[in-house]
């Protein structure tokens, strides 16, 4: 048999077959674009991502998403505080325990499927909730993990952020779901709003503002629209979170508005309401403000009271027909400190079996609800549970596409589960608390005390001090990190 030549091979395909002859130099352009990229990804310390023109990420599959959690657990790990990072790790934690979200990285389907080379947000999400529910370690008491897939790409998350440095926890959640998002972002492409809409993020977090503009004249409405991830709401004056809300739509009244429909200038009314509501609400207490008498952030200290329940149908659009839009809270972001640049973050979140857990970096404590509500919350984190409108009438969660079927991951083995939690039972009763020296001090015109040997501040039954590595603190933050003030032995400065 004789084999035919090459060349000649080529030059037939060349000529008979032009089209195809076009799209296998396209094809050998994207492979020579896509080998350029992994050597310069490679160059760059691999943190490129291989390209992928022309692929658009497809929808999420949201039948894939668990609303209420699946396994049980009353306490997880704390997070180590590696240089100052106390307001990721408490963004870290509000993050891990939002069922859906952890539930579905659990599953490992992103892991599976990731096109990204380095760092990606959701890949490390999927690390952290892993370490945080399936590993043995996560059920022992004392125990902290560390988030170091985080700390040591904080630039990667966004080039604003710098370690060491005290940042804002609301702009880290921002920047963090950003991240998350472009886990599912063609390189070098941006998402059109509907392929973001139709994203893991947005499918969890995103709702809709409608800001309408009715004509005080001929009654004519005009509407637009924007996404949200979370609220943002002025607390400046409001008592609780529903007066907060209630301001948010509040309506403004704009003079000289130009009205399309009787073609008047004329007085018009402009309000903002949410028109979608996500299954997960965000909900930022802005306690940071520009000051200008310090030509800097002020933080606002007030006491802004938040139901365990919120119902979200007063301030939800009037053409829904929302009856009710139920949330029960999940988990509560608090900074604690005099300013945006200072102070200390930890968390309160719900875990999957319902109690309530203090987790302020390494050390995480049960906690009733009251200490929860009673907090000066930065972000509260709801989840819904109820959503009723007038036409149906019926009672059902929104989106709760939750199907019965056994998990994709493994938990710790059941033996291994109850030895662990038998130790920490038993360590309870041997807790033991040691007297702290402290001196008072005042600051923010109130007396604080300060412990003057902070390795005595807890004592592990082992006999080892444990001593939390919690950031560049207030006085204030500095005592609520010592337990409570009556086991301290107070001496005069
Ligand atoms: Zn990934
Ligand atoms: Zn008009």
């Amino acid at each position: 048999m004789v084999l035919p030549d090459l060349q000649r091979l080529k030059s037939i395909f060349s000529r008979d077959i032009p089209i195809s002859c076009k799209m296998s130099k396209a094809s050998k352009q994207r492979r020579n674009e896509k080998r350029k990229a992994q050597r310069l990804a490679k160059k760059n310390n691999n943190h490129q991502r291989v390209p992928q023109p022309n692929i658009r990420p497809a929808p999420f599959d949201r039948s894939q998403l668990r609303y209420s959690w699946s396994f049980s657990r009353n306490l997880g790990p704390g997070l180590v505080n590696a240089f100052n990072t106390c307001f990721l790790n408490a963004v870290l934690c509000c993050l891990t325990y939002t069922a859906p979200l952890t539930q579905y990285l659990l599953t490992d389907n992103h892991k599976k499927n990731c096109t990204i080379h380095g760092f990606c947000g959701l890949c490390a999400m999927s690390e952290h909730v892993n370490k945080c529910f399936t590993t043995a370690k996560s059920l022992m008491r004392f125990s902290a993990i560390s988030p170091n897939y985080f700390t040591s790409n904080l630039k990667k998350i966004s080039s604003n952020l710098l370690l060491g440095r005290q940042e804002d926890a609301h702009e880290f959640f921002m920047f963090l779901l950003d991240a998350f998002t472009k886990s599912y972002t063609p390189l070098n492409s941006k998402l059109t709003p509907q392929e973001e809409d139709a994203g893991l993020v947005h499918t969890i977090f995103g709702g809709k503002l409608q800001s309408q503009v009715t004509c005080n004249n001929c009654k004519a409405n005009s509407n637009s629209y924007d996404r949200f991830l979370d609220l943002s709401v002025q607390i400046n004056g409001e008592k609780s979170i529903q007066n907060a809300l209630s301001r948010f739509i509040e309506a403004d009244t704009i003079d000289g508005y130009n009205c399309d429909a009787c073609k008047q200038k004329v007085r018009a009314y402009k309000q903002m309401t949410a028109n979608e509501v996500p299954h997960n609400l965000v909900i930022h207490l802005k306690r940071f403000e520009y000051d200008m008498y310090s030509n800097g952030m002020r933080k606002i200290h007030k006491s802004v009271k938040f139901p365990e329940t919120l119902d979200m149908a007063p301030y939800i659009s009037k053409e829904k027909k929302v009856q009710a839009a139920e949330y029960k809270l999940y988990a509560v972001l608090v900074h604690a400190g005099s300013s945006c640049d200072a102070g200390h973050y930890f968390a309160y979140v719900k875990n999957p079996q319902g109690g309530w857990l203090l987790i302020n970096d390494e050390t995480v404590h049960p906690v009733s609800i009251n200490e929860v509500l009673s907090q000066r919350a930065y972000m509260l984190f709801y989840e819904q549970s109820s959503f009723i409108t007038k036409s149906s009438n019926n009672c059902k969660p929104k989106q709760d596409n939750e199907i019965k079927r056994p998990l994709d991951f493994k938990l710790p083995e059941p033996a291994h589960a109850k030895k662990c939690l038998k130790r920490e039972h038993e360590k309870e009763d041997e807790e033991e608390v040691v007297p702290v020296t402290a001196k008072k001090v005042k600051f923010d015109e109130m007396e604080y005390a300060i412990a003057t040997e902070p390795e005595a501040w807890v004592v592990r039954p082992a006999g080892m001090p444990y001593r939390s590595l919690l950031g560049n603190q207030s006085p204030r933050t500095y005592s609520n990190a010592m337990g409570h003030i009556s086991q301290w032995t107070i001496g005069t400065v």
